[in-house]
Formats: C-alpha cells, sequence, structure tokens
C-alpha cells in the first residue's frame, strides 16, 4: 500500500507511512509482549514522516533497535532498526485497518500457550528467526 495514516490514542502524534508492507508478522518474545501487552504486529515501512514529533519518547530496548511511545498517551507506535532506520509501525495504530494480513508468527517459542492466532500462518521460533539473518550475511 503506498500511502497510509495513522495515529496515537490522544492524537498528538500523527503520520503518513509511505511503502507500508502490508502482509506482516507477529512477534512473541518478551520484550514485544511486555511492551504491547501482548503480541506486536509490526508493520515496515520505507519511510514515516510524523506531526507532534516532540511527544515522540525513545526506549533504547536493545543495541539494534529503539522503540516509540507518545508521552502523553503511552500508546506503543513503532520499532525502530537502527542499522537501516527502518519503522516497523504498531499495526494497531493505522487508521484503517483493511489493507492488513497476518501471514506469520515469530519467537512462538516465547508464545503463552493460552491463546493463539487463527489462520494458516507461517511460525518460526526465536532460533529459527535469528539464522535467516545469519544466512544472508
Ligand atoms: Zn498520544
Ligand atoms: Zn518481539
Amino acid at each position: 500500500m503506498s500511502q497510509m495514516t495513522g495515529r496515537c490514542l490522544c492524537e498528538a502524534v500523527t503520520f503518513t507511512a509511505e511503502e507500508v508492507q502490508t502482509h506482516h508478522h507477529a512477534c512473541h518474545c518478551g520484550m514485544c509482549r511486555r511492551w504491547m501487552g501482548t503480541a506486536m504486529m509490526g508493520v515496515a515501512c520505507k519511510s514515516v514522516r510524523f506531526a507532534g514529533e516532540d511527544h515522540i519518547r525513545i526506549y533504547e530496548s536493545s543495541d539494534w533497535a529503539q522503540r516509540g511511545f507518545c508521552d502523553l498517551c503511552g500508546t506503543s507506535l513503532f520499532y525502530l532498526f537502527k542499522a537501516t532506520g527502518q519503522h516497523f509501525m504498531s499495526r494497531g495504530v493505522f487508521d484503517d485497518q483493511t489493507p492488513f494480513r497476518l501471514v506469520g508468527e515469530i519467537y512462538v517459542d516465547h508464545q503463552p500457550p493460552d491463546y493463539a492466532f487463527a489462520g494458516d500462518l507461517s511460525r518460526m521460533t526465536e532460533a529459527e528467526f535469528l539464522a535467516q539473518f545469519e544466512k544472508s550475511e
């Protein structure tokens, strides 16, 4: 999808994202779970233009990534991969949810046992997910 808009809960932060990859994964890792309250559905975007950027706070969640949230309402806005500067916007902050399609899950070995997403999804453990990057390097 070429261009999509979104906002945080209190609307202090709004954004326009370009070249949104509407087919996305859910991450069950412990960091995403704590940060989102449940699995994170991060949507890769080529670029993101924000308004109300003063209200975005950055948390350095690891050596390789930052997480951005609204300092007024606490909405989890994005995961930013530092090496490429690419934003993975939280799916839930987009205004239009209809273009999205959940196609897979990662870190399934960290998933709590009592809930599961429906559908025919690809499923990767932490080790399987990380092995992808070792191969491509
Ligand atoms: Zn807000
Ligand atoms: Zn995660």
